[in-house]
């Protein structure tokens, strides 16, 4: 009897770990991203987030279609879901690459004031009660701002 109720323990104890390693291997970078929930943050206009895949809600669409832009000049739809559409090297359709003389780069988004939430939020994140920033974006921990520049 006390050896069934010693296996059992263990079976669920190597379960748990198992479950933990595997929890931890697919959500490591949201893990990493939770340290630096309160980092301070500054935009740096390098451009890597808007080279990512930026899905839009339907309010997105309506917001940059009401200013005149048409849906597929900008949405590309995967398996039903709206994305951003991005052009051929991967930069989003809205974004502007800048270099001035001294060879200093830097992007420009072209619809700003009128970007998806997800690029309000951008590097934040939020899970129910859970938040964190994206450690990924070289802008996290380089000045005193504590939120997105989001209006
Ligand atoms: S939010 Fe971060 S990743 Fe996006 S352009 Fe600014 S510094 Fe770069």
């Amino acid at each position: 009897m006390l050896e069934s109720i010693i296996l059992f323990i263990l079976t669920g104890l190597v379960l748990l770990l198992s479950a933990g390693a595997v929890a931890a291997l697919l959500f490591r970078r949201e893990i990493r991203s939770i340290r630096h929930r309160n980092s301070p943050w500054r935009c740096l206009r390098c451009g890597r987030c808007c080279r990512m895949n930026v899905i839009l809600k339907q309010k997105d669409i309506e917001r940059l279609k009401e200013a005149g832009y048409r849906e597929e000049d900008f949405v590309e739809r995967k398996c039903g879901i709206a994305f951003l559409k991005k052009k051929s090297d991967g930069d989003c359709v809205f974004l502007d690459q800048h270099e001035d003389e001294n060879g200093n780069r830097w992007t420009e988004c072209t619809v700003y004031s009128l970007r998806p939430d997800i690029g309000r939020r951008y590097p934040e994140f939020k899970w129910w009660f859970i938040r964190g920033k994206d450690h990924q974006c070289p802008g996290v921990g380089k000045n005193d701002e504590t939120t997105n520049n989001a209006e």
